[in-house]
Parts: C-alpha cells; structure tokens; sequence
C-alpha cells in the first residue's frame, strides 16, 4: 500500500475547474515533486493533501485512509511554505516549540527535539533571535524547523525556496535534499522550477492545466519526454 494515494482527484472552484483527473501514488521515502507553470494547480492539490481543502471528486488516502476522514491531528503532515508565516514577537525557540507546547508536548522533549533539529539546520547559534534579526534563508531554515520537529510522516513544501535570491536557493536545495536522504521522510515538493525538480525529485509529476502530464524519474523525465510541452518545459535536448 503506498502512503499517499492521490486517486482520480478532481477540483473546482465555482466553475473553473483547477484539477482535471489527478491520480498519483507516492511510496514511502519518496521526494515527489510538483512541477509546473504558475496556475497550474499545484498549491491546490497540495492544500488537497493537506485537508485545508474540499475534494471535489475522488480521493486522497494517507495510510490507506481518506485524508478527510482523519482528524487535523491525525493527518500527521507538516507544512512550509514560501512565506514561512514566523510569529515575529517570539525568539526562533519560541516560533519552533510553540506547535509543540500547544501539543502539550513536555519541556524535556521540546527542548530535545529542537536541539535536534536546529543542529541539523545550522541554526543552533539563532534561538534566541527574533525573525526580523534573520536572513530570508535563516527564516526558512526556521520554518523547516518548525515543521521537522513534529516528526512527521509526510512533508509538503509549496516553493519554498522562492523568495530566496539564487546563492541561497542551491544552498537550500542542497539542505533540503540532505535532510530527505538523513531523515528518509515522504516529501511532497512544489516548484516552477525544473532545475530545482531534476535536482531534489525522485519522482517528478510534470502538470499542466491540472492535468500530470509525466510522472517518472527525473533523468528518464528529461531524457524521455512524454510530449513536446514536457519537453520544452524540462529543457530535454531537441
Ligand atoms: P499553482 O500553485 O500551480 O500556481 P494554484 O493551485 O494556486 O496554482 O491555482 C490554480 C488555479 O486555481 C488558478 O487559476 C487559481 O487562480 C485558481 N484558484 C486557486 N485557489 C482558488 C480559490 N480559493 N478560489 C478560486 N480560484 C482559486
Ligand atoms: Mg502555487
């Protein structure tokens, strides 16, 4: 059974319809990337994952269960966006604990878990900053940390190297891919960014118009080509 199981999804809002048919299975350890143009439905279908979002037709199952059917507290999906969305009155430990101490998670285990984590981002020496003494990419190794101390099963990552100017993206790709091979968690993972997909992806959903047109592994995706738009958008050779 995979983990997460996208079958035959649909999605409209009013009359437009953002996803057509979407069914993708993502096994466990899997980096999925989401890759594709402005528009085209990707921030959607990971809202759909997420449960923030009504499914219109089809189903989404994580474990083998309905994602709607779980409890938010059972979903056991942690997320980061683009804008990492930091408290700025709180300190980087208090903006990394507070989902924890919300959780009742005990002090020992908090400070344990974000000890963890922070030495895993590199941002042992911040805990005691606020957002705005930070660099755009110390916010986002924050909000990463964020999420990484839930632990979760599954990570979802809408563009969340966008904001960075191009030096920090690759250092951040290269993060990102680290704690995937160390960590061994399902990734779910945005991007307009075909360099960023052939390089973080083990799998690569290319979309268009809500519809995958490609799911493969990243070389045979560049390499073979299902059609002339998946072509032109990964750059594969003429
Ligand atoms: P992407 O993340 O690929 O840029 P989105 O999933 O954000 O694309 O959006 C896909 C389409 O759905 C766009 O046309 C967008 O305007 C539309 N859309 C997204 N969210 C909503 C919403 N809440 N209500 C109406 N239309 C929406
Ligand atoms: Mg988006």
């Amino acid at each position: 059974m995979a983990t997460l199981e996208i079958d035959r999804v649909r999605k409209s809002y009013g009359h437009l319809e953002v996803l057509k048919e979407v069914s993708i299975s993502i096994e466990a350890g899997d980096f999925l990337v989401l890759l594709g143009p402005s528009g085209c439905g990707k921030s959607t279908l990971l809202s759909l994952i997420a449960g923030l979002e009504e499914i219109t037709e089809g189903e989404i199952r994580i474990g083998g269960q309905g994602v709607n059917d779980l409890m938010p507290k059972d979903r056991d999906i942690a997320m980061v966006f683009q804008s990492y969305a930091l408290y700025p009155t709180m300190t980087v430990r208090e903006n990394i604990e507070f989902g924890m101490k919300i959780r009742k998670i005990a002090k020992a285990d908090r400070e344990k878990a974000t000890q963890a984590a922070v030495e895993l981002l590199q941002i042992d020496h911040l805990l005691d900053r606020k957002p705005s003494q930070l660099s755009g990419g110390q916010r986002q190794r924050v909000a990463m940390g964020r999420a990484l101390v839930r632990n979760p099963k599954l990570f979802l990552f809408d563009e969340p190297l966008s904001n960075l100017d191009a030096k920090l993206r690759v250092d951040m790709r290269t993060e990102i891919k680290r704690l995937h091979q160390r960590l061994g968690t399902t990734i779910v993972y945005v991007t307009h960014d075909q360099i960023e997909a052939m390089t973080l992806a083990t799998r690569v959903a290319v979309m268009k118009d809500g519809i995958v047109q490609q799911l493969d592994e990243p070389q045979i995706v560049y390499e073979r080509p299902a059609n002339v738009y998946v072509a032109k958008f990964v750059g594969s050779p003429a």
